[in-house]
C-alpha cells in the first residue's frame, strides 16, 4: 500500500511537471507573440512551407487596414501581404510597431517591407522605395457632434489631435501650426482625447476615421475631402529585387481580382 502511494505520488509529480512544462511554455510563447521588451509584437502567418520569411513592419491600430482581433493580426494590408508572401513562396511575419518607426525599421533591414496604409509622399520617397499603389486614402476630420467646426478653415486656432508621423500630422502642423497639434502614438488615442475634450478635432485617414466613429458614440466626420492619397508598400531604398517581386505579385493579385476582393471584404460599398 505504501509502495503504491509512493508510485502514485511519483506519477502525479511527473504528470504535473509535464503539464507545467507544456503550459508554461505556451504562456511564454503567448507573451512573445504579444509583445517583447521593445514594445514590438510579432507573429508569423504561415503562407507556405518554404523557409523564406518576409517581415512586414506595420502599426496594427489602423482599422480596417491592420488591427488585432484578440492576438491575431487582421485587415486589408495583412491579407494582401499574406497573398504577396504566398506569391513569393514565403512565410509572412508581421512585426507590430509605432507608425513612426516603420520607415527606420525597413531602412535598417530589421524588416523587409512596411505596409500600414502608408501614403506615398516625396519626403518618404527620399528614404524608401515604394511599390505600385494598391489603395487610396483620404484625410478626414473627426469632431464631436454639434461642434462649431464645420469645415477645414474652422480648424484655425483649434486643438487638433493626430497620429504621430502621419500625413495628417504633417498637414495639420504645416497648415495650423505645430503648437495647435497634439501627436498621439495611436489614432485610437487621439480619438479618446477628442472624446475627453483634450482636443477639438482629429485628422486621420477616412477608413480608420469611419471605424473609430462607429465604435464611439457622439462623434462625426466632416463632409470634406481634405487630401486624397495613394497607399503603397515601402521597401529599403535600392532593394530593386524585392521591389520587383512585390510589384509583380501586386500586378497578378490585381489582375485576378484578389486585391479588390480583400478590400471589399473590409470596406462595404456605400
Ligand atoms: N496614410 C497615413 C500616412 O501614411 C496614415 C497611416 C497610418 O497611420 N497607418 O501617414
Amino acid at each position: 500500500m505504501k509502495k503504491f502511494t509512493k508510485i502514485l505520488a511519483l506519477v502525479l509529480a511527473l504528470a504535473m511537471t509535464a503539464f507545467c512544462f507544456a503550459a508554461c511554455n505556451d504562456e511564454k510563447k503567448e507573451n512573445k507573440a504579444e509583445e517583447n521588451d521593445k514594445g514590438v509584437a510579432s507573429d508569423a502567418i504561415v503562407a507556405d512551407s518554404s523557409d523564406r520569411v518576409i517581415k512586414m513592419a506595420t502599426n496594427a491600430a489602423f482599422p480596417p487596414y491592420e488591427y488585432k482581433e484578440g492576438e491575431e493580426f487582421v485587415g486589408i494590408d495583412i491579407e494582401i501581404a499574406t497573398a504577396i508572401a504566398a506569391e513569393l513562396g514565403a512565410k509572412l511575419e508581421v512585426v507590430d510597431m509605432e507608425f513612426d518607426s516603420i520607415i527606420t525599421s525597413v531602412d535598417n533591414g530589421e524588416t523587409d517591407f512596411g505596409m500600414a496604409g502608408m501614403t506615398v509622399t516625396d519626403e518618404r520617397k527620399e528614404q524608401v522605395d515604394f511599390t505600385y499603389s494598391y489603395a487610396t486614402g483620404v484625410q478626414s476630420i473627426i469632431v464631436p457632434e454639434g461642434s462649431d467646426i464645420t469645415d477645414i478653415d474652422a480648424l484655425t486656432g483649434k486643438k487638433i489631435g493626430v497620429q504621430l508621423g502621419t500625413t495628417g500630422d504633417i498637414y495639420a502642423s504645416d497648415e495650423f501650426g505645430a503648437d495647435n497639434v497634439t501627436q498621439y502614438g495611436k489614432g485610437a488615442d487621439a480619438v479618446i482625447a477628442l472624446k475627453g475634450g483634450d482636443v477639438d478635432a482629429v485628422i486621420i485617414d477616412n477608413e480608420p476615421a469611419k471605424a473609430f466613429v462607429e465604435a464611439n458614440e457622439g462623434l462625426v466626420i466632416l463632409d470634406t475631402d481634405y487630401a486624397v492619397e495613394d497607399y503603397a508598400i515601402a521597401v529599403k531604398k535600392g532593394n530593386t529585387e524585392l521591389l520587383d517581386e512585390i510589384n509583380a505579385a501586386l500586378e497578378k493579385l490585381t489582375a485576378d481580382g484578389t486585391i479588390d476582393a480583400i478590400i471589399a471584404k473590409y470596406i462595404k460599398a456605400e
